[in-house]
């Protein structure tokens, strides 16, 4: 790591400079990047950018850019903050990605936990800014087709700060022989079952729950870490799971053993039992991870959260209509439709039940039974708030039964202002809103500063 930066809210840091701060994190015995350096004026910051982009090979990390900042501190608070997310006193100037050439072998199809045909390419392999490229993803067929990227081509590809490769289109000119443009398989390339287009969607679909892709993948979502945290439990060890017919589904997971787990490959004694100790663990986790874990329609992390605050147990939830699902504050009817459809599935209802058995919470145990001070309340945050970062904040006012929005309007219940609040600030005095600052919204949420 390199560190940059001193957060030290409501603390004098006593260092006026950038440049100066970092000489003290490096005299603190910090790691700080060396490159680093004070120039006069934005002409000589360009030299100096160019300057260290021809550094870029010899670096023994990587790097997509370089910050460009205001070096008198004192100046940040006048100069203040776009929108609550960029500085006027800091911008990140990035590089030109670095593009390579090379062939695309082959569009393989992989079949997703809500049956999406999602299309990837798999590439001659391409090292790309130190790393080994052979994949890239093509994210569906209409974008295949406005690029007009077929099997065989040559291929432009980048990892432009992204994680996944992208294909930035064919290089025609080195198109050689009979390629024909990419046409989606009509059936699952997985399971066979007509592939279904919804006409207002770019993404196909196998309709087919029990198609083994769909299971494999909704299995590991259900064991991903914002859904049921299962360490040690990702595509290889289901697939191995699946393979070997020791599982059909999430909940038979509940049911395996340690000598079961030793009949696979890749198993020892020790490996067997932490698997089966994670899973076990697992049952812990609250109803808002089971929800998200079991891959509902349209819910998602949040909405999930929202549903076990709610309803504070599974049985209630699976006993409520639409209607009383939808009218969740931030679920809505479309949500409300897909999650009553789930509970009355009779597949999904014996997959419940089994959970059920295996012991699993399913309870919002930290908030369902806790006191809720600022019910049906609605806040927005603007601003740096002093001790509380906005994921914190949003928990506070969550768990303490209140509504975050990220819009004001006449039914808010108070504006929650930090330092450097944005145009909020202003259209909450328009609207005759209420402001308040963290301790205050600490103290209607019965809770320590
Ligand atoms: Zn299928």
């Amino acid at each position: 790591m390199f560190t940059f930066q001193v957060e030290a809210p409501g603390l004098k840091l006593g260092i006026d400079s950038q440049h100066e701060l970092l000489d003290a994190l490096l005299a603190w015995g910090l790691p700080v990047e060396p490159h680093h350096t004070r120039v006069d004026g934005l002409a000589a910051a360009h030299t100096a950018i160019a300057k260290l982009q021809t550094l870029l090979p010899t670096l023994d990390y990587g790097a997509d850019g370089v910050a460009v900042k205001v070096d008198n501190r004192s100046l940040y608070a006048e100069l203040g903050t776009i929108g609550n997310r960029e500085p006027r006193w800091a911008v990140a100037r990035k590089f030109e990605p670095e593009v390579q050439v090379t062939r695309l072998l082959e569009i393989r199809i992989n079949v997703g936990r809500t049956g999406a045909l999602n299309p990837y390419a798999v590439l001659e392999p391409v090292e790309i800014g130190g790393v080994t490229v052979s994949n890239a993803t093509l994210h569906n067929a209409e974008l295949i087709a406005a690029k007009d990227i077929r099997e065989g081509d040559w291929v432009e590809v980048t990892r432009a700060g992204e994680v996944i490769p992208q294909i930035l289109g064919p290089v025609k000119e080195k198109r050689t022989g009979a390629t024909k443009p990419f046409k989606m398989p009509e059936r699952c390339p997985t399971c066979g079952s007509p592939v279904e287009h919804p006409p207002d969607e770019a993404m196909s679909y196998c309709p087919n729950i029990s198609c083994p892709s769909r299971i494999l993948e909704s299995i590991v979502h259900f064991a991903g870490r914002s859904a049921m945290d299962i360490r040690g439990l990702g595509y290889e060890r289901v697939r191995a799971l699946l393979d070997a017919k020791l599982i059909d589904n999430v909940a038979d997971l509940y049911e395996l053993t340690p000598v079961q787990l030793l009949t696979l490959e890749g198993f020892a004694e020790k490996s067997a039992q932490q698997l089966v100790e994670a899973i076990v663990d697992s049952k812990q986790q609250p109803l808002s991870a089971v929800l998200f874990g079991l891959g509902i329609r349209h819910v998602g992390q949040q909405g999930a959260k929202l549903l076990a605050r709610h309803f504070g147990t599974m049985d209630a939830l699976a006993k409520a209509g639409a209607e009383e699902v939808g009218a969740v504050r931030g679920i809505g009817p479309a949500i409300g439709e897909a999650v009553v459809g789930f509970f009355k599935d009779a597949r999904n209802k014996d997959l419940l039940k089994s959970l059920a058995k295996s012991g699993l919470t399913l309870k919002e145990t930290a908030t369902a039974t806790g006191p809720r001070p600022l019910a049906d309340q609605t806040f927005v945050v603007t601003g740096t708030l002093p001790t509380l970062s906005r994921q914190q904040a949003r928990d506070l006012i969550e768990g303490a039964g209140g509504h975050v929005s990220d819009s004001l309007s006449k039914k808010t219940t108070a504006l929650v202002v930090g330092a450097d609040p944005g145009s909020k600030l202003e259209k909450a005095k328009a609207l005759g809103v209420e402001q308040i600052d963290e301790a205050e919204l600490l103290r209607r949420a019965n809770r320590k500063p």
